[in-house]
């Protein structure tokens, strides 16, 4: 039997019979059988292994052996409670028992009782009021320590354990629930079964299920515990690596015959190399990057199997270009492609860039957006069903209902983490099995991109176009605000451009700059001389569209802005990136802020500015940005700091939280753990070998994760 396949539930155990206060507890933290009961892993162990004298209290818990001397009793206002005095070789304590007089029947005086516990001086004593005790003596003690747990000889004390703290459960108390898993453990180990293969538990020295089971919830050492831990996140992360290379395997076969039914279809290749066309026709040839990544492009869209390919690349490595040439393979092929963004500014660039770029190639572009209405966009609607466009680009739009394409062969996202699952997957339905390439400039770190996208092939975009000098940054206190605009206008003055970008769009209750005060302040008292536009996502699109224009031609000289310029604008000429209280935006909307200048040739500059009201991890994230321009290190270090639920995206992504491995910071182990699961798969895909049938069996009599949904 699996451990998960334990479904007896936990009212088979003494002390949680059905409706009473044990079960109903557990059932409120979504254990209701002892399977689950027993993959409800601790949360913490306390040490009680190790034995630290009452003289040593301040170096951590007490954990010694102590005999009662007496009891006291003193008044807490009008309450009579409880003091008892205790000694060991080293010193003379108390344990305070607030509300807890029963105790003096607990802790009798003249015996011997291994204490556990935080001790402190006070008022002139070494005192303790949150202690657990167990008994040394023969008489077992009820309520403290483990219920059930054998007295230990005086002889041999203090041999403590390492005892687990379990995450709380209201109306439950940690001694019972100690003694339920004990319970669970003593019924149930026997029958439990190994989900690990042997030659790979062997190659480790992880621990069978059972001994890892035993020892996660009572350790007989730190060291026993280590290992236990050891070989249940490598379970964790082996089955999760499994999932993810089975989807991988079922995908590949639904496309393989997808794929040979509509080869004799393929009849309408255009003979031209449209990718040679407009590598010729551009004034730079490709970063070396830029290279590579088309090639891993050209190579999947040349195989029989789908694309699912993530190109990851900083801000301003030139992705853009990329989408292109992998949208001219597809029209190359006779399909079409759609390239999707995430809001309307960023598409109708692209589209722009496109018709700039593609046109001239013989290649028809559209733009959509849900802003185009009636005629217009029935018309569009038609071309995209007949085949008349052969590359559609736009926002959401892309995927509405009443969208059709003739033969969609590939869809491009672009600023994928901006986009869910769903989202995505709406769009691929619009075409057959499509090849699909997701773009970020924000990039998971490699370890989550391998769990959270297990069965994308991920290109790395290393390094810029040539020429570009590295953004400088600054720090400038709000108060030194006036230093920042002096140097803006000396940049302007030599015909750049500049960005100044607030966290509010309008005066809102917090006492914050916002966009339309500041583009009044900048217009009115600091830059008269200049002419400065707002934008922001409350703007009507059309006017939106007309500023960025006039910015992107040098009309408009200072752009007042939120953080709608996040993502995507390019704008070469504009120099200067000024973000006003810098301590209110997340790092990775500082980064691509930040990469909104240092695109053409000129030097570029990039000031913070932050008001003196910020917090720790405020000036950590402003550190973070002064210290570092590769956005793999920021990724990285937001990881860091807020943890990897937070990324945008991952969440819908499919990232799950696991019962004690994290993908991100136990990565080592992952690796080995997808090197294994995919080597298991690629030589016996079936799971029918000996070793493997455990795997096969687990997958089918008790999938992991399968109440998350993965
Ligand atoms: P991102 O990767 O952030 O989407 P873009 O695709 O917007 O970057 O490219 C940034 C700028 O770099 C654009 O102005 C683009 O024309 C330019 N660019 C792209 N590739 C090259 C190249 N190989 N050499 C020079 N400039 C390039
Ligand atoms: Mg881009």
């Amino acid at each position: 039997m699996f451990v998960r396949e334990i479904c007896d539930p936990v009212a088979r155990l003494i002390g949680a019979k059905a409706g009473s206060a044990a079960e109903k507890a557990l059932a409120h933290v979504g254990v209701a059988t002892i399977g689950s009961l027993l993959c409800r892993y601790p949360r913490d162990w306390e040490d009680r292994s190790r034995r630290i004298p009452l003289k040593d209290f301040r170096k951590g818990p007490v954990c010694s052996v102590v005999r009662v001397l007496a009891h006291d009793w003193f008044y807490v206002g009008k309450v009579r409670t409880l003091k008892i005095f205790i000694e060991d070789d080293t010193a003379r304590a108390c344990l305070a028992c607030y509300n807890r007089p029963f105790m003096k029947n607990q802790l009798a005086i003249g015996k011997d009782y291994l204490i556990y516990g935080d001790f402190e001086f006070k008022y002139g004593e070494i005192q303790s009021s949150a202690f657990d005790f167990e008994p040394v003596s023969a008489a077992p003690a009820a309520g403290g320590g483990v219920v059930g747990a054998k007295p230990i000889a005086p002889d041999q004390a203090p041999v403590g354990q390492v005892l687990p703290i379990y995450p709380l459960t209201k109306g439950l108390r940690m001694a019972q629930l100690r003694a339920l898993v004990k319970q669970a453990l003593d019924a149930y180990l026997p029958v439990i079964e190994n989900e690990i293969p042997q030659n790979i538990r062997e190659r480790y020295h992880l621990l069978t299920k059972a001994h890892a089971l035993k020892a996660i919830h009572f350790p007989e050492s730190m060291k026993e515990l280590e290992k236990a831990k050891k070989t249940i996140m490598y379970e964790e992360l082996f089955y999760l690596e499994v999932m993810v290379g089975k989807r991988a395997q079922a995908k590949r076969n639904v496309m393989r015959r997808t794929q040979a039914e509509m080869t004799p279809c393929m009849t309408r290749q255009r003979a031209c190399d449209l990718q040679s066309m407009l590598l010729d026709r551009l004034p730079f040839s490709l970063t070396e990057g830029q290279r590579d990544a088309v090639a891993d492009i050209n190579k999947d869209m040349d195989s029989p199997y789908p694309m699912a390919r993530l190109l990851q690349g900083d801000v301003g490595s030139g992705k853009t270009l990329v989408a292109f040439l992998a949208a001219l393979k597809a029209v190359e092929k006779g399909g079409q492609a759609a390239i999707m963004a995430p809001t309307e500014l960023l598409a109708r660039q692209h589209a722009e860039n496109a018709a700039k770029l593609l046109e001239p190639l013989g290649v028809t572009v559209a733009f959509l957006t849900s802003n185009i209405k009636s005629k217009g966009r029935k018309q569009l609607l038609k071309n995209f069903a007949s085949g008349a466009i052969d590359v559609a680009i736009g926002t959401h739009a892309l995927f509405s209902r009443d969208v059709w394409y003739r033969d969609l062969r590939l869809v491009i996202i672009d600023e994928q983490h901006r986009f869910g699952v769903v989202q995505r997957q709406a769009i691929m339905s619009k075409g057959d099995t499509p090849d699909l390439l997701m773009m970020s400039a924000t990039p998971i770190p490699r370890t989550l991109a391998i769990t959270v996208y297990g069965d994308l092939d991920v290109s790395v975009i290393k390094g810029l176009p040539p020429g570009r000098q590295p953004i400088v940054t600054h720090l400038a206190l709000e108060s030194n605000e006036d230093k920042v605009y002096e140097f803006v206008r000396a940049q302007l003055k030599s015909g750049a451009q500049a960005y100044f970008v607030y966290p509010l769009i309008e005066e809102g209750e917090l006492d914050l700059k916002d966009a339309v005060s500041m583009q009044e302040r900048l217009a009115t008292e600091i830059f008269l001389e200049y002419t400065i536009a707002l934008a922001h996502s409350k703007m009507d699109e059309e006017e939106k569209r007309l500023t960025m224009e006039a910015f992107r031609r040098g009309d408009i000289h200072i752009l007042v802005a939120t953080s709608v310029v996040e993502v995507g604008v390019d704008v070469p000429n504009a120099t200067c990136m000024v973000i006003e209280h810098a301590e209110r935006f997340g790092l990775s909307a500082l980064h691509q802020l930040r990469g909104r200048v240092g695109r053409g040739t000129a030097q570029s500059y990039c000031f913070l500015v932050y008001s003196d009201k910020y917090t720790e991890d405020a000036k950590t994230r402003l550190m973070v940005m002064l210290e570092h321009s590769d956005g793999f290190v920021i990724a990285e270090e937001d990881l860091k700091l807020r943890g990897p639920g937070q990324i945008s995206g991952v969440e819908q992504s499919g990232y799950i939280k696991l019962g004690l491995a994290d993908p991100v910071e136990h990565a080592a182990i992952l690796e080995k753990a997808r090197e294994d699961a995919f080597a298991m798969l690629e030589a016996d895909p079936g799971l029918l070998s000996g070793d493997h049938r455990c795997v096969a069996e687990v997958l089918s009599r008790a999938p992991p994760f399968s109440d998350v949904g993965v």
